[in-house]
């Protein structure tokens, strides 16, 4: 087992020790605890990666590097290539939910009247709270997208309007770009293409920084690499038994939105693809005695980070990816700039939940249905997020195109991820229990 590297350690450690400033408080408690809890267990690629992208933000700083704010359903390859710092904001709203250090936060937001659980996210709120109390970290750029809810998008608007950082939207359209498709719209990728040339140009005068061609390239064929990875480790999670745990899928979305297009996501998805291999090889299964496989085509219950686990031990059942998890994107030709931008707009359009929810529904089911017969699912588990109100149908109509199709059950049940006060964890493992145990046994 390889440890943390005590000079790396003590490196961390000194850091840690400085000054990052009032806005970087929560950040700082964040990395500490990281540091701490990664004391004594082994430092796989991952962990390490984690702790960079933490570091990098107090770092980039000294540096006077500009860091750029993002959401969850954006890579960072274009920052990187730009040689921007990116903070991923749900590392802060999300990251502290399984620790339910966002309830006060969350209750902050209800009592200034900033929406409640039902109808805006949860997933934001806590950072608006933050920022009004000067406990946010404060970007010099600001980027977000108008998918995959107006409630994301409206949340990054009032921060914006709070702290007057310059910002850029970038507009997602609806329309398929693969010819073949009933819904395809051929000037998809273009529209996405033309707004990323706008954007390189908002952050050249927004900063001092200018768009390098070399790096660019550079930076995606880091990023194609990994998608290269990710591919193959997707592929490998088709075998019975699945050759990883069922938390395995969303670390390699978390490397891919925080890492994309660097050195550190190539070295993360490649030790996943191996691990994957490995197993495969030796018919090791992630779960001992696999006899349950579940697709879990949403989010997390982020409150609970054991939910998963309990579902294992319990019922020797594997959840193979959840829909952030399953990463879709390909690898594209890198060969001329002109493929490089349209990688990355192929890659934006593509995104965990971006690709699956942005268009038709029809986008979603044929999704769903492939996945279950390429995976050998059992059964289908949908937690439904109080806020993501735009999807509530589509699970319903979903989880009746899926018994059709293929005969499978499904369980939706509604919670809040972030907030375990809402439905609590005692209530959805009732839930899950008795679908397990009465229908899908
Ligand atoms: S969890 Fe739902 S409501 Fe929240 S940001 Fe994601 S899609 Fe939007």
């Amino acid at each position: 087992m390889k440890i943390i590297d005590i000079e790396l350690f003590n490196e961390y450690d000194k850091l840690s020790k400085e000054n990052w400033g009032k806005d970087l408080a929560i950040w700082k408690m964040m990395f500490t605890g990281l540091l701490n809890y990664q004391k004594d267990i082994e430092l796989t690629a991952f962990n390490e990666m984690v702790l960079n992208t933490f570091a990098d933000i107090p770092k980039a700083r000294k540096q006077g590097k500009p860091i750029i704010l993002h959401p969850f359903n954006y890579e960072p390859e274009l920052f990187f290539a730009m040689n921007l710092t990116p903070l991923m904001q749900e590392s802060i709203s999300v990251g502290i939910a399984p620790f339910h250090m966002n309830q006060p936060y969350i209750d902050f937001a209800n009592k200034i009247g900033y929406g409640d659980n039902p109808t805006i996210c949860n997933a934001q709120r806590p950072f608006i709270s933050l920022a009004i109390q000067g406990g946010a970290p404060l970007p010099d750029l600001l980027f977000y997208l108008s998918t995959p809810c107006n409630s994301l998008s409206m949340s990054y608007q009032v921060f914006q309007s709070i702290t007057k950082i310059p910002s850029f939207n970038l507009d997602i359209p609806y329309w398929a770009y693969d010819q073949g498709n009933d819904y395809y719209d051929g000037k998809t990728v273009e529209y996405v293409i033309d707004q990323s040339k706008n954007c390189v140009n908002w952050i050249e005068n927004n900063t001092k920084l200018t768009f390098d061609e070399e790096r660019f390239q550079h930076t995606m064929q880091l990023c194609n690499e990994a998608r290269g990875y990710v591919l193959e480790f997707n592929e490998l999670l088709q075998s019975v038994p699945c050759p990883v745990t069922s938390v395995t899928g969303m670390s390699i979305f978390q490397t891919m939105v925080t890492r994309g297009g660097s050195m550190d996501a190539v070295k993360v998805t490649k030790s996943m693809r191996d691990e994957a291999a490995y197993n495969v090889k030796n018919g090791i299964g992630g779960v001992p005695d696999e006899k349950i496989r579940i697709a879990w085509p949403y989010t997390h219950v982020f409150f609970d980070a054991t939910l998963l686990t309990w579902i294992e031990n319990s019922f020797n059942a594997v959840v193979i990816m959840d829909l952030l998890g399953h990463y879709k994107v390909l690898p594209h030709d890198t060969s001329t700039i002109e493929n490089c931008f349209q990688s990355l707009a192929k890659g934006t359009l593509d995104a965990s939940m971006v690709g699956k929810c942005r268009g038709p529904i029809e986008f979603y089911i044929e999704y769903m249905i492939n996945f279950i017969k390429d995976y050998k699912i059992d059964c289908v588990i949908m937690p439904m997020h109080f806020a993501c109100k735009h999807v509530y149908l589509m699970g319903q109509v979903t989880s009746e195109a899926i018994k059709e199709e293929t005969g499978i059950p499904s369980l939706i049940f509604s919670c809040d991820s972030y907030d375990s006060r809402e439905v609590t964890s005692e209530e959805i493992k009732g839930k899950i229990s008795d679908f397990l145990t009465q229908i899908v046994i």
